[in-house]
């Protein structure tokens, strides 16, 4: 590689972290879709007008450190700002990497905020990743939560079981084990990532009774085709994961080449769509800037035409009327 492109690497480390595991180094040696989401490139330098630091509004729901209360009924708890690997694309990208775990006073604060909050009837745990944190850490926060009456759920959106399945053990299923349910969110973007071991590692979790629901994030020249998304939703549905949502790709700095167009997002739906179970397909999301939330963007199969009429476009592309009961 030439020195000036590698001072020009050096300068995106440092303004975003690098971090692969051998799991994710060895899948990125044989798939560009893999590497492109992990190896640093010099495209990370550009900003543009839109890019924001924090780009879905985390801080802008934030009663106590570490803990976002958007919705009534939920919130999301960081309890670390660690990652196994760093995605180059990362919505959290200005905050990730930065000191480890949440310090256990401000642990405490979150947790007494949530036992003081009745609506609050699920807890999603995240980073960060939360699956970084040590089984022990893990069974602590599990039994103080268990321990809020009005707290039903718990739910975990983590990459560990992709990028490093060996910290799937029966050590953490074990601490995972409390009244409470542990739904997981896998984050994973392509089917090249689910290498040999990163499967059984979801086997292992779903064996143990962990329900399984993913999350991807469209990425332009990852997987901003219809072939593509297919192949990584039939591998996930097999493997005992349901598609839960596809993100579109929010406003981080320095991530803009990977921003594909909500029209063309919409296109790739509507191409799976018919072609694809639906049990296969996720909802297409946005999560808003300043923190409004996420919203499905569609793509959009009805009109309304007025007086209870509507037209309604089919999987082939077809239109109907349809009308409502007078
Ligand atoms: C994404 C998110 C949730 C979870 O939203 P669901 O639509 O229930 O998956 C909850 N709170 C915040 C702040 C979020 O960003
Ligand atoms: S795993 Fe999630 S939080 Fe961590 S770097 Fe990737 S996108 Fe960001």
């Amino acid at each position: 590689m030439p020195e000036a492109d590698i001072a020009l690497l050096e300068r995106v480390v440092q303004d975003f972290r690098l971090r692969l595991t051998p799991e994710m180094q060895a899948a990125a040696q044989s798939s560009d879709g893999v590497a492109a989401q992990f190896v640093p490139s010099a495209e990370e330098l550009v900003t543009r007008p839109e890019d924001l630091r924090d780009p879905i509004g985390d801080d802008a729901h934030s009663p106590v450190r570490g803990l976002t209360h958007r919705y009534p009924d939920r919130v999301i708890l960081h309890v670390t700002k660690t990652c196994e690997v760093y995605c180059r694309f990362c919505f959290r990208r200005e905050t990730v990497g930065e000191t480890g775990h949440l310090p256990q006073d401000d642990l405490t604060a979150a947790l007494d905020y949530i036992s003081a909050t009745p609506s609050i009837w699920e807890v999603v745990l995240t980073g960060g990743d939360p699956l970084v944190l040590s089984p022990r850490r893990l069974g602590e926060i599990m039994a103080r939560l268990a321990a809020i009456p009005h707290v039903g759920i718990v739910r975990f959106h983590t990459r560990v079981p992709v990028v490093a399945p060996q910290r799937i053990t029966p050590d953490l299923l074990n601490a995972l084990k409390t009244r409470l349910v542990p739904w997981m969110v896998i984050h994973t973007n392509h089917a090249d990532e689910l290498t040999t071991a990163a499967r059984a590692a979801l086997s292992r979790l779903a064996d143990a009774g962990v329900p399984l629901l993913s999350q991807s994030v469209l990425l332009r020249g990852i997987n901003d085709r219809a072939e593509v998304l297919e192949a990584l939703f039939r591998a996930l549905i097999g493997l005992r994961v349901k598609p839960y949502y596809l993100h579109h790709c929010d406003m981080a700095r320095g991530a803009g080449h990977f921003r594909t167009t909500i029209a063309e997002g919409q296109a790739i739906m509507a191409a799976l769509r018919g072609r694809l179970s639906g049990t296969c397909l996720p909802t297409y999301v946005l999560d808003l800037p300043g923190g409004h939330g996420k919203v499905p963007i569609g793509p959009d199969y009805l009109a309304p035409q007025g007086d209870g009429t509507w037209q309604v476009t089919d999987w082939r592309g077809t239109v109907h009327l349809y009308h409502d009961p007078i």
